[in-house]
């Protein structure tokens, strides 16, 4: 459902609840049956998981702006979801491929607004009349990158199938007249009734922030697939991983079992900002409960952020250990063995096998871009060159990696271990070599906060250039988490 303008600008200064979408008064006649909202409502043909949605610019110029929109979606929907945007630049006036056409201009009012087709439905065939859009977002006046972001979220979320969250039928609290009414829509529900999604006019972020909440995260998985991450298992037994116990759910334990396999997103991990995120439920984050202590548990939560600690883990020779205490790590409690918890414990070493994991068959991915991914340039061999790339295909040997002890190797190839190819400081490239064993420091890697880490002093993998396809992936001694060149996740489907 569309809101003219002026509604929207009176409810933002009388309500202060901002209507998201001040959109033109013919599109909302011409658009009332379609432009509808983690639900989607009868009728809508969502795509298929693993989608690759083709997206084009219906007009030139605002390039700020749609490198903006780029980002937000990439950070959100195609962060957590099995879908993937292929932007083309400007679109076809001729042919026959179908894309989802985006109009970005400069709206008339300081929030700007936006439409969508929803679904499949976004799909128009190539044609020169610049009018003809499936998605329009009309730029803030105000310039606000934070507005900017929240509509390109919100929209592409029509794109993706999702209608507004204020008009599904289960919304019975009605909480403002305007941006809240009761809503009567009925459809396909893909998380229960959320007030804080991007897609209810009446969030908490008052439609000026392109952020995901919890159960849009969760929603976006259960509709399209999540991303996948590795197996962690056990270093005193290979046949032991680590398990969300009973399925991944707030307060869940965790535990190590025998029946895990790389398909079961209850037994694989995505490492992203630190933090290890369930596959089933990416809004899920493995946690140090009631506060890192020894002998705490370690439980599933969902209210976890990176900042704190109590949700990010460094990966240190074989060892998870705690960011708010690293003298504490995780353990088998009680010995590796089917059905052990995991526990705190304050005397883990490298030395004791029921403290270390390896974290197995992951891709290496830029956090810029998940997208790109790690890759044993040419083919995994002996001092290959490691870029990024975007043409990685999941599970391509080449693209995959598994960390033990600190070492990274290729499965292809997995004798050749990610090596700093100069052991003085400043910049030197990584390869791929036949020569490393545990505790060699030109080999040794800890992940921490998203980055990887040299053994040696000052080198941080990073992007070389900046991450971007066929970045060359080198060892600097400025890296922070500030730069995204320098941030990586492990996490699955490309
Ligand atoms: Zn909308």
């Amino acid at each position: 459902m569309l809101r003219p303008m002026s509604a929207a600008l009176v409810v933002s200064v009388f309500f202060g609840c901002n209507v998201p979408e001040g959109a033109e008064p013919e599109e909302e006649v011409a658009r009332a049956q379609q432009e509808e909202a983690l639900y989607s409502q009868t009728g809508v043909t969502m795509w298929s998981p693993g989608a690759q949605i083709p997206v084009c610019w219906v007009t030139v110029g605002n390039d700020a702006s749609k490198a903006i929109i780029v980002n937000a979606v990439r950070n959100t929907w195609e962060r957590h979801g099995n879908v993937r945007f292929n932007w083309s630049g400007i679109c076809p006036s001729t042919g026959s491929q179908q894309f989802v056409r985006v109009l970005v201009e400069l709206g008339s009012d300081q929030g700007g607004g936006g439409s969508s087709q929803v679904g499949m439905a976004a799909l128009m065939n190539p044609t020169p009349n610049l009018s003809a859009r499936s998605t329009h977002i009309a730029l803030p006046l105000s310039g606000s990158v934070s507005r900017t972001e929240y509509l390109a979220v919100h929209e592409f979320g029509h794109v993706l199938g999702f209608g507004h969250e204020q008009d599904r039928g289960d919304n019975t609290s009605t909480s403002h007249p305007v941006c809240n009414p009761a809503g009567s829509i009925t459809g396909n529900n893909f998380s229960s009734y959320d007030p804080e999604s991007v897609m209810h006019y009446c969030n908490s972020g008052g439609n000026n922030s392109g952020r995901l909440s919890q159960r849009d995260i969760y929603g976006v998985v259960v509709a399209y697939g999540g991303k996948r991450g590795g197996m962690i298992l056990s270093d005193t037994n290979s046949g032991l991983a680590v398990n969300a116990y009973g399925g991944a759910s707030h307060l869940g334990q965790l535990k190590l079992v025998n029946n895990c396999t790389a398909t079961n997103t209850d037994c694989t991990w995505t490492y992203r900002n630190g933090m290890l995120l369930s596959d089933t439920n990416p809004g899920l984050a493995i946690n140090a409960y009631g506060g890192a202590s020894h002998l705490g548990d370690v439980r599933l939560v969902n209210n976890c952020s990176p900042t704190n600690t109590d949700c990010t883990w460094t990966l240190k020779d074989g060892l998870f250990v705690s960011d708010t205490n690293p003298s504490l790590a995780i353990n088998a409690y009680g010995g590796a063995v089917h059905g052990a918890p995991l526990k705190l414990v304050n005397n883990c070493t490298s030395a004791s096998t029921d403290c270390t994991f390896t974290y197995r068959d992951i891709p290496i991915r830029s956090s810029a871009d998940e997208g790109l991914m790690m890759n044993a340039y040419g083919g995994a061999a002996q001092n290959a060159l490691l870029k990024l790339v975007n043409n990685c295909t999941s599970g391509h040997p080449d693209c995959t990696w598994s960390i033990s002890r600190g070492l990274i190797s290729n499965r292809a190839a997995p004798s050749l271990f990610v090596n700093v190819e100069s052991t003085g400081t400043g910049v030197s490239p990584l390869k791929l070599t036949n020569d490393c064993s545990v505790g060699t420091a030109r080999c040794t890697f800890t992940l921490t906060k998203g980055m990887v880490v040299s053994e040696l002093p000052a080198a941080v993998m990073n992007a070389y250039g900046g991450p971007s396809h066929g970045a060359e992936l080198k060892v600097v001694n400025n890296c922070s988490t500030a730069f995204s060149s320098c941030v990586f996740a492990v996490s699955g489907n490309p």
